[in-house]
């Protein structure tokens, strides 16, 4: 499944950011393969491509793609040690396919801090720390194995060396991810399972009166990001908590009173699809608009396994509409009479947009 995890230092707001997106995650009876925890919410990915198919083909019925986010809770300083909560917390980390870090930029002396200052710089560290300790002694069992294999076989000299590369920096608590990577180190990568290599997005938390413009520490966190190949957003999860708890139609109109354009959860969402490396694919029909939801790169037969296991087997092609066509030439019919309609096979690649260039939240 697609999980994002929550994780953070205590108080940084990560049950506040949680609590509103349960808020706001979909009703799971029109989901019913999915298995419901309470630490997980199943959240629609904002769409207004969605909207627009469903005029053209004239439905009411509108079905978004989802993806899954955890609440991970309980890091502690030692976590890597496996004790008690430590354990759970590791496993939790594990299961996610992206990572979502909370990291506190909004200074308020109610809410302590557990390190006594706001330095997000530091807090990230900490967690990568901790984070990188237990990929270090994953890494120590798998080195013996990758080492023996190179001996054998030359071809693994350089996934070795590599290899030694990401130990390395793991001991001097550098992720995995911050390494520059080329495609086929991006392979072997992936192949040690590591959780300091995983997608990560800095959700960095400013107070109320920062959500518009952000502020000193979310800038840290931004920069910080875009050094250490990650992904940042700046939101404050009071206000978030606020909306969540408005009916949908009253959300944008509060958004707009405090000078927002679109919410941050919306935009955390995204985020987290696009770190995922997912793309979308629609079908229409009077029926419903739905989104589907496919890796970057799949096929068109892998496409339809996703809608059912049996399209995939019993594929032969498919008709392929862009979404731009549709909606320059106003109906099905129209884009088959400017010849844009094509027959797929089994081998095409799924195109979508990215969300950036189509996508004006709103
Ligand atoms: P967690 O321990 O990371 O789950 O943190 P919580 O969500 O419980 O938040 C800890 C405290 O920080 C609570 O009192 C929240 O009200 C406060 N807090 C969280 N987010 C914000 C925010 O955006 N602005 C302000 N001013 N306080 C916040």
């Amino acid at each position: 499944s697609l999980k994002c995890g929550i994780l953070g230092l205590p108080n940084v707001g990560k049950s506040t950011l949680f609590r509103a997106i349960t808020e706001i995650q979909v009703d799971a009876q029109n989901y019913p393969f999915c298995t419901i925890e309470p630490n997980v919410a199943m959240v629609a990915v904002p769409d207004e491509r969605l909207a627009v198919l469903a005029k053209i083909v004239k439905t009411q019925i509108l079905v978004p793609t989802t993806i899954e986010i955890m609440d991970i809770a309980g890091l502690v300083k030692g976590a890597s040690k496996g004790e008690g909560l430590g354990n759970k917390f590791l496993s939790h980390v594990r299961e996610a396919r992206a990572l979502i870090h909370v990291v506190r930029c909004f200074e308020d002396p109610n809410v302590i801090h557990v390190e006594g200052t706001i330095d997000p710089k530091r807090d990230i560290e900490i967690i990568e720390t901790e984070l990188a300790l237990a990929d270090l002694e994953s890494m120590e069992k798998q080195l013996q194995r990758i080492d023996k294999e190179s001996r054998i076989d030359k071809k693994m000299f350089s996934k070795a060396t590599f290899a030694h590369t990401v130990y390395e920096a793991l001991c001097k608590g550098i992720p995995a991810r911050s390494l520059p990577q080329n495609d086929d180190e991006i392979i072997w990568l992936s192949s040690f399972f590591l959780l300091t290599s995983k997608p990560i997005l800095y959700v960095a938390n400013v107070h109320e009166r920062d959500a518009v413009t952000g502020n000193i520490f979310s800038k840290t966190v931004s920069t910080y990001a875009a050094q250490n190949n990650a992904q940042a957003i700046t939101i404050s999860a009071n206000i978030e908590a606020d909306i969540a708890m408005l009916p949908p139609g009253e959300r944008l109109e509060y958004l707009q009173t405090i000078g927002l354009t679109s919410s941050g959860l919306d935009k955390m969402i995204q985020a987290c699809y696009t770190l995922l490396h997912l793309q979308t694919y629609f079908t229409a029909g009077e029926k419903e608009v739905r989104a589907w939801t496919v890796p970057k790169n799949a096929t068109a037969a892998e496409a339809a396994g996703v809608i059912h296991s049996d399209f995939q087997k019993g594929f032969i092609r498919a008709e392929v509409m862009s979404y731009n066509d549709l909606v320059t030439y106003g109906s099905e019919q129209k884009v088959k009479e400017a010849g844009k309609l094509n027959i797929e096979g089994k081998a095409y690649r799924v195109q979508d947009v990215p969300f950036d260039a189509t996508h004006k939240s709103s």
